[in-house]
């Protein structure tokens, strides 16, 4: 819309500025936009420059097509539609507001430092122009700064953590979808093919296509069917990797497809009906989820330094690339660390224990530094998160503020015999386990403990 056609028409638009809530029901955002009685004006921007801005990696970008096609279906549904620029959001938002002259600008909060920096620049300069800006609690179930301990600090110990979340005012109702969207005339917009989001040469992607349906309709039939089917047996199975017992839910969560209030309130209806503590044990992963927002809220460089300052000091041999190339394309000789990796790459994706044994066996017994290992999921994962991956990097490696300490190394042999006992899981992804084509393990388990170990004496000597 041009300027002269907003000032003609009289009617100036609201923006609502989608980032990580690619959804149309329980979105604040978009509710305080459609109740407005303003045209509304919803925008996506790919932003890969804004400095301190994680740019997504590889498989998230996959999502992010899927994603964006769906929710801009879903907006012209209703009536909108979604205008797709590029660049960074501060010029590009700033842009549009001028452009259509908008008279209000809403979007849902972000977490991460450079993100509040830039939402911040936008929200004062959009004042100091005279609009409208507000941002809505929208993708945590408790607000960063709402959660304190007794003395008025944040929380860094998980489970007095969570007991706070419980006793606390329950978390709102999600709201439901607008029923109609007051569009407003179409804007220039790239389509979500000009984001060139998708891998072309080579495209890998199948795996991930065979694996998922991303978008807001495919999420609430996931969640449905958990409740449904599996959360009663969730705080049973949900350590087995070789059984689909969890969720499937963190890139809905990642991207915003779902909210967490749409799967707390979902799971406490269900509560009633299935095992209540499998319902409780659920609510209180997502609880992890939280933990981990809050965490990166009060430690904004999560992905790049220790949380315990003392190891800064930890001895990282010089990088072994073979060893980190073995263990990135699941050729380890480790057969529960090569079904991991190699379910990584096909599916973007990695049961939970699993994902703790092959960070272990990286940090432990590769002794490589997790910051690679946190590097090469944030290119893998569908549901790579600026906050849950580092943070559960940070968690395995010892460095975290309330983690597995350093010392206790997860046997990878151990852990395969306990948690896939019958070998389902590797055999799925490692078929040529237990024949002559499986390599030799890359590294001797015991010794490398001793020498793990032995690097983390230096640490401890701090
Ligand atoms: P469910 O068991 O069904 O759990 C429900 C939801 O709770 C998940 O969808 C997720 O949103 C949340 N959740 C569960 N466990 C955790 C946890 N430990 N930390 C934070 N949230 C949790 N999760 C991500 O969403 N993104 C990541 O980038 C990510 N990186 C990880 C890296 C490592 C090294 C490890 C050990 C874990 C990581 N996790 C990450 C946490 C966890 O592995 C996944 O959330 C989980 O496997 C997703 O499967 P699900 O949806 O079936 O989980």
């Amino acid at each position: 819309m041009s300027e002269q056609h907003a000032a003609a028409s009289g009617s100036r638009p609201a923006v609502v500025w989608f980032r990580d809530d690619l959804r149309v029901a329980d979105n604040p955002a978009l509710t305080a936009a459609a109740g407005s009685r303003m045209p509304v004006v919803c925008v996506y921007v790919l932003d890969d420059e804004s400095p301190g801005v994680r740019a997504p990696g590889g498989a998230s970008r996959w999502w992010l097509h899927h994603s964006l096609t769906a929710l801009s279906a879903a907006l012209d549904a209703l009536g909108g539609s979604l205008t797709i620029r590029r660049g960074p959001a501060e010029r590009v938002i700033g842009d549009l507001l001028a452009e259509t002259d908008a008279a209000a600008v809403f979007w849902n909060r972000r977490y991460g430092e450079a993100e509040r920096t830039v939402d911040e620049a936008i929200k004062t300069q959009a004042r100091d122009d005279g609009r409208e800006a507000s941002s809505f609690g929208a993708n945590l179930l408790f607000e960063p700064w709402t959660i304190r301990t007794g003395s008025g600090t944040p929380f860094s110990v998980y489970t007095p953590f969570w007991r706070a979340c419980l006793a606390s005012p329950e978390p709102r109702k999600p709201l439901d979808a607008p029923g109609s969207i007051a569009g407003a005339p179409p804007l220039d917009s790239l389509t979500v093919t000009d984001l060139g989001l998708l891998p072309t040469h080579p495209d890998w992607s199948a795996g991930l296509q065979e694996t998922w349906e991303p978008g807001e309709d495919a999420a609430h039939e996931a969640l449905a069917r958990f409740l449904d089917e599996d959360v009663a047996a969730y705080k049973a199975d949900r350590d087995t990797p070789g059984i689909d017992a969890t969720s499937r839910l963190s890139p809905r969560l990642r991207w915003g497809e779902l909210s967490p209030h749409q799967v707390w309130h979902a799971t406490a209806a269900a509560r009633t009906r299935t095992n209540a503590e499998g319902a409780a044990t659920f609510l209180s992963e997502l609880g992890w989820r939280e933990f981990a927002y809050h965490t990166l809220f009060q430690r904004p460089a999560l992905a790049t330094e220790n949380i315990r300052s003392e190891f800064d000091a930890f001895p990282w041999p010089r990088l072994h690339p073979t060893a980190l190339r073995a263990w990135q394309q699941g050729r380890t000789g480790i057969p529960l660390v090569d079904a991991g990796m190699r379910e990584l790459w096909h599916t973007g994706t990695m049961h939970n224990r699993v994902r703790m044994v092959v960070a272990s066996f990286l940090i432990k017994n590769l002794l490589i530094d997790w910051r690679l290992g946190e590097q090469w999921f944030w290119d893998t994962l569908v549901d790579a998160d600026p906050a849950s991956n580092p943070f559960n990097w940070q968690w395995v490696a010892g460095s975290g503020a309330d983690a597995a300490p350093y010392f206790r190394v997860f046997n990878p042999e151990l852990q395969r015999e306990k948690f896939d006992k019958h070998g389902d899981y590797v055999r799925r992804w490692v078929p040529e386990w237990q024949t002559d084509a499986y390599p030799e393990p890359i590294v001797d388990l015991a010794e490398t403990r001793r020498a793990a170990l032995a690097a983390y004496d230096v640490v401890k000597g701090r």
